[in-house]
């Protein structure tokens, strides 16, 4: 899959079919209104598919298949070792579909094909086998109760779980979700973000050829302000998992307070730290690494690494390693295996993060890039951009650009790092480099952040859970802890 050129991908490109319509109780369906919106490639501005555009009906209709098939026990009360052999076979069937799978999560929002085919593709199928293995090893609880009673502690499915996921990893956010989820024996409505449907509509039509049954998976693709709204406030739906910003996950918490008062669980945005301390034994890996952090995926991670502070006396050694970096980091056709980056989702966010980047100009000192790039004559391209002497009261600083902008202030303590790297309303993630052992176990206990990466960056994988604190969001995704999420304990007392 990794080794094809770009005329082979162009090719494949040209060859696919596209699933466009509301997926529910196992087949494709036009929306009720009959509506449709278009998916557009954002590197060529062009549509690619009408997709149908799902509301409130669809939803509801989406969330009474979900409950019969949670009441028919098909799926529900399955063996677990059923439940594992049909998300075995899906991991292997994304894997085998996986130019295709990364093609269109590539088209659709713009990212390299390369990291789709090599990151996405085999991180969903990852995580998709390692929760259906889980899901036969978890035992349930006995309480220690006096003679004559046994009271079980057993944890159980909730029901209809609502999923709302972003653009930014389309079939990744989508799996984290999912995968969880239905190991647990929920049946699932989930809602991609309208600029990247594609990925999950193919996602759920090869979980029925893996062996799930029809109405387990459901997806209405369509907008926030109808579908997504229509989840967060449907009386059926048992807890609503969502990914996404930090403003629209409050929505999501007044949804359900207005109606059946469901779980909520929120992954959302970041601000996050990179610290680079005197002692940091390896530069020229912080310098990659701190150059990976902002620019992966053209700075649209939710834990990127979009804040760097770095002790005074390494900033200018610091900066020169990182500017030569950007240099060689060169926005093309996302389809083109050489391209080292690739486009911005949409107009929208592209207009977004130049606005961000013209407010910086006059507030912090630009030392690369801040400009939209043209590819083949178009589309929605940032040069990666870097800002020095960023204050830490500038917007820069504090407001999630979700772009390929790095925003870099100095510090002269490790106190001082410290009260900077905490200095936010988010703690999704931080960075700590520094060769000194005490430093690391002494700073990573003071970072609000759910995850805190040392002498790395965004370390992460399925057994560790994934996460924010503060305004990052409440629970955690992937691990065994992300099954918290997806199931309530019920204890089952026999007096004998
Ligand atoms: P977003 O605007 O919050 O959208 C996320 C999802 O919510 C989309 O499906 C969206 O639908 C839906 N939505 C939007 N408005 C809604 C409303 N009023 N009611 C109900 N649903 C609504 O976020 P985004 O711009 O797609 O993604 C970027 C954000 O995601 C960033 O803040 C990033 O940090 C965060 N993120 C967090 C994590 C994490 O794990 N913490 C991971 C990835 C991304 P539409 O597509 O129609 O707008
Ligand atoms: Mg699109």
């Amino acid at each position: 899959m990794t080794d094809l050129s770009h005329a082979d991908w162009k090719d494949r490109a040209a060859k696919l079919t596209f699933r466009t319509q509301v997926f529910i109780d196992g087949a494709f369906h036009p929306a009720a209104s009959g509506k449709t919106f278009a998916s557009i490639n954002p590197a060529t501005g062009r549509a690619l598919a009408e997709v149908a555009s799902g509301d409130a009906k669809d939803i509801d209709r989406a969330v009474r298949s979900a409950r019969r098939a949670f009441e028919s026990g098909v799926w529900s009360r399955a063996d677990p070792a059923q439940r594992k052999k049909v998300l075995l076979r899906l991991a292997e069937l994304i894997l085998e579909n996986g130019t295709e799978l990364a093609l269109l999560d590539s088209l659709d929002m713009g990212k390299l094909v390369a990291d789709a085919a090599t990151i996405d593709v085999p991180g969903s199928a990852g995580i998709f086998q390692w929760y259906g293995e889980a899901i036969d090893k978890i035992y349930d609880e006995i309480a220690p109760t006096a003679p004559g009673n046994l009271a079980m502690i057993r944890r159980m499915p909730l029901g209809v779980i609502g999923a709302v996921v972003p653009w930014n990893f389309p079939l990744d956010m989508a799996t984290w979700k999912c995968a969880p989820a239905l190991a647990a024996g929920n049946s699932v409505v989930l809602k991609p973000a309208e600029q990247s449907p594609l990925s999950a509509l193919r996602l759920a039509e090869l979980a029925m050829e893996a062996g799930l049954p029809a109405g387990v998976l459901n997806v209405v693709p369509g907008f926030g302000e109808t579908a997504g709204q229509a989840l967060g406030l449907h009386n059926d739906v048992d807890c609503l998992a969502f990914t996404g910003s930090t403003e629209v996950g409050k929505m999501f918490l007044g949804y359900a307070a207005r109606s059946n008062m469901k779980q909520v669980w929120l992954e959302c945005g970041g601000k996050s730290p990179n610290i680079v301390f005197h002692d940091v034994k390896d530069l020229d890996a912080a310098a990659d690494m701190a150059s990976l952090g902002i620019f992966f995926n053209q700075g649209q991670v939710c834990s990127a690494n979009s804040r760097l502070l770095v002790e005074a006396s390494l900033k200018d050694a610091l900066l020169e390693k990182l500017t030569a970096r950007a240099a060689k980091l060169v926005p093309g056709d996302p389809l083109d295996p050489a391209s080292t980056m690739g486009a911005i989702v949409d107009e929208r966010q592209t207009q977004r993060i130049l606005s961000f980047i013209g407010a910086a100009r006059s507030t912090a000192k630009l030392v690369t890039g801040g400009e939209r790039v043209s590819v083949d004559g178009g589309g929605c391209f940032i040069a990666p951009t870097i800002f020095s002497d960023v204050s830490p009261g500038d917007a820069l600083a504090r407001e999630e650009v979700f772009g390929p902008v790095l925003a870099v202030t100095t510090f002269e303590t490790e106190e001082e790092a410290i009260a900077m790297a905490n200095d936010t309303i988010y703690g999704l993630a931080a960075s700590i480099w520094t060769n000194d052992l005490g430093r690391a176990h002494r700073v990573s206990e003071r970072l609000r952040a759910g995850t805190v990466s040392v002498n790395t960056v965004d370390a992460l994988s399925p057994q560790t859970p994934f996460g924010g604190f503060k305004q990052s969001g409440v629970g955690r995704d992937l691990s065994l802890h992300a099954l918290d999420k997806y199931t309530g304990l019920k204890t089952v007392w026999i007096k004998y």
